[in-house]
Formats: C-alpha cells, structure tokens, sequence
C-alpha cells in the first residue's frame, strides 16, 4: 500500500484530535503521553484482541511519507 493509502486505512480504525487517538468502534481513547502502553479498547470491542499500537503506526505511516514512498 502506499502511505496515502496507509494513512486513509489508519483512518478508518482510528481518530486523532489534540493529542487524543481515539477507536473508531468502541472510542476509548489513549492520549500521546500513554503511548508506550498497549492501546486499551474497552470490552466488547471487536478489535479488543488485536494488539494496537496506533501511535507507532502512525509514525510508520508518516516515515513512509518522509522517504517518498
Ligand atoms: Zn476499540
């Protein structure tokens, strides 16, 4: 995928607003400060079983951009 490509699927799962990435499905929500800790969906969350790390996912995605890619 390219990163636009990344970036628009990032999108769909997650929302980012002041500093807050928020879940799409069950909107809990981990500030940047909290980053290095797994993110926490709450229960019921179809995704609560996936190990989440939307932070560094989204660095990833922005390096992507960074090399032209
Ligand atoms: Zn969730």
């Amino acid at each position: 995928m390219t990163a636009s490509e990344d970036l628009m699927d990032w999108n769909s799962r997650w929302r980012i607003a002041n500093g807050v990435v928020w879940c799409r499905t069950c909107h809990a929500r981990q500030p940047e400060v909290e980053r290095p800790a797994a993110f926490a969906h709450s229960p019921g969350c179809g995704r609560a079983q996936e190990r989440c790390d939307p932070w560094d996912e989204l660095d990833g995605i922005c390096k992507k951009f960074d090399s032209g890619d």
